[in-house]
């Protein structure tokens, strides 16, 4: 008999993702990232809004409309305030809506650097299965297999092997592995007579040293 360690994983990305446009002033494509900052325009009961990026090299600003001709009665009056004060929660929540921002320029400069908080949910470090349940609030750019390694402090050619061998199981299967990690996502650990096994145990639970982690 074995028994498992249950961890959670929630994966933040540190910075949001940053369109590249071709820059008027710059004369030619850019980066730009997100100015903080909303633009509201009320005309008559409908609302415009836009959320406004800067170019990284001029500053000439860009906005990327998220609200088009609503009417104002629609709008939850909770969002409302949030949309006229410019709440930073809310800043943030639509700077990384990657599918929206994927709806107005085809060229995305995704970062891999993120934070994860790791929870154990269940079991202990002795256990020889570990299953990750993956949390994703915002997409990420970054692929399971990197993920994985710098996580659980292997190699990544080490993560292959164990997948090869079917010690570790990615649920979606398949190249899961190459892919960026979705939400709800499973990983399944086997650990059982492995040499480096307490050692995987371990970083899946604890969190990852940052001076070896994503840069
Ligand atoms: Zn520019």
């Amino acid at each position: 008999m074995s028994d498992c360690l249950h961890v959670r994983w929630t994966i933040v990305p540190r910075d949001c993702p940053r369109p590249v446009l071709a820059c008027p002033t710059c004369g030619g494509d850019r980066p730009y990232h997100p100015s903080g900052k909303i633009r509201l325009n009320a005309n008559g009961k409908r609302l415009d809004a836009w959320l406004i990026y800067k170019c990284d090299d001029c500053d000439r600003t860009w906005n990327r409309p998220f609200l088009e001709r609503r009417l104002a009665a629609d709008i939850p009056p909770a969002e409302l305030a949030a949309l006229r004060s410019g709440d930073p929660a809310l800043v943030r929540r639509l700077a990384f809506d990657l599918a929206a921002l994927r709806r107005k320029t085809p060229t995305i400069i995704q970062s891999e650097s993120v934070a994860v908080d790791k929870a154990v949910l269940g079991g202990t470090g002795a256990s020889t299965n570990v299953e990750i349940a993956l949390a994703i609030p915002y997409p990420v750019g970054l692929r399971v297999d990197r993920l994985l390694a710098v996580e659980l402090g292997c190699a990544r050619g080490r993560i292959a092997a164990l997948a090869k061998a079917g010690r570790l199981t990615v649920g979606d299967g398949g190249n899961a592995l190459k892919r960026p990690p979705r939400d709800g996502q499973a990983i399944f650990l086997d650990l059982v007579g492995l040499d480096d096994g307490r050692a995987i145990s371990d970083a899946a639970r604890q969190p990852t040293n940052r001076l070896t982690g994503h840069a």
